[in-house]
């Protein structure tokens, strides 16, 4: 059994990577001050992490929501890309949420893999399309998906998979670094910081700064984090108040409170407008964003 190599805490054995290789990769941080790694490329073992995923006989849940015109815009590739790297070999359960069932693709899927489509009003402001997620998908983890699913990821559609996105990446909760935002000092990170807002981090709180475009864990980590960030949300209508970064400032929030058993190197969710980085083997990526095309 090792130790962090920053803590000398000891590590647990990961239930899908095995050891974990933390010292693959020296120079970057691979494990949080709180004990839990920091997958990047090298870090694990990819054979074991599919081996113990099958042993498990484990469905994976893909959530995404594509409405009003980033159906047609995104939802496609994101779907086509994963059929290709996510969770390849395991059995993986999509859940398109979307105002448009008819419009969503019908794309052959490989087997063991299904498409769920569920039915969403469509708020009129983007921020609500974004801040409702939370809320349905708080209700979708107590239904149907909370039933077949034993992991869920929770991902927005505007990105596309480009390298093997496998088991190594389950945990009872997940969290993503923010690909523009992991080597900035904590005084800089863009958190709420009004006391009035239930999002509200006081100067000196946070741990990294997590990207609400991916996050995931089982299915009773992910009730309780989007029940946390619905109540939020909630509270803050109430008073008149929307957090800075909507939900990602909620997730933010839990993340500091509730900390993530996992935490994804940017590898998982990567700019490639920031440019080619050494440190980087990306395997997600965002897409380019055109928001005078998909926002009213
Ligand atoms: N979304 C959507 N329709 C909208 C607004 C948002 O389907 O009108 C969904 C979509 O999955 C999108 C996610 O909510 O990827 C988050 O919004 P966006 O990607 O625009 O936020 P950003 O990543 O730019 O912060
Ligand atoms: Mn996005």
């Amino acid at each position: 059994m090792g130790t962090c190599p920053l803590t000398r805490m000891p590590l647990l054995r990961d239930n899908f990577t095995g050891l974990l290789h933390l010292w693959a990769r020296p120079e970057v941080l691979t494990c949080t001050s709180w004990g839990a790694p920091i997958v990047w490329d090298g870090t694990f073992d990819p054979d074991v992490a599919q081996q113990e995923a099958i042993q498990q006989n484990l469905t994976i849940g893909l959530t995404v929501f594509a409405v009003g015109r980033y159906l047609e815009k995104y939802l496609a590739r994101f779907l086509e890309t994963a059929e290709q790297y996510f969770m390849v070999g395991q059995r993986v359960v999509y859940y398109v949420f979307t105002e448009r069932p008819a419009a969503v693709p019908r794309l052959p899927l490989g087997t063991g893999r299904q498409l769920r489509v569920e039915c969403v009003l469509r708020e009129r402001r983007w921020q609500d399309v974004s801040m409702e997620r939370m809320r349905t998908l708080h209700a979708a983890l107590g239904g149907r998906l909370g039933r077949e699913a034993h992991f869920v990821f929770c991902m927005d559609v505007d990105q596309y998979f480009s390298g093997a996105f496998g088991p190594e990446t389950l945990a009872d909760s997940v969290a993503q670094l923010h690909a523009w935002r992991y080597h900035w000092p904590r005084r800089l990170l863009p958190y709420e910081s009004d006391p009035r807002s239930a999002a509200a981090l006081a100067p000196g709180e946070g741990d990294f700064y997590y990207h609400a475009a991916l996050f995931g864990g089982s299915v009773a980590a992910l009730r309780r984090l989007t029940a946390h960030c619905a109540r939020g949300q909630r509270q803050d209508r109430a008073r008149g108040l929307e957090a800075r970064w909507h939900d990602e400032s909620h997730l933010n929030k839990f993340f500091w409170l509730h900390k993530p058993a996992k935490v994804l190197s940017p590898e998982f969710c990567w700019c490639p407008e920031i440019g080619r980085r050494a440190e980087i083997q990306p395997r997600l990526l965002w897409a380019p964003k055109e928001y005078p095309l998909v926002r009213d």
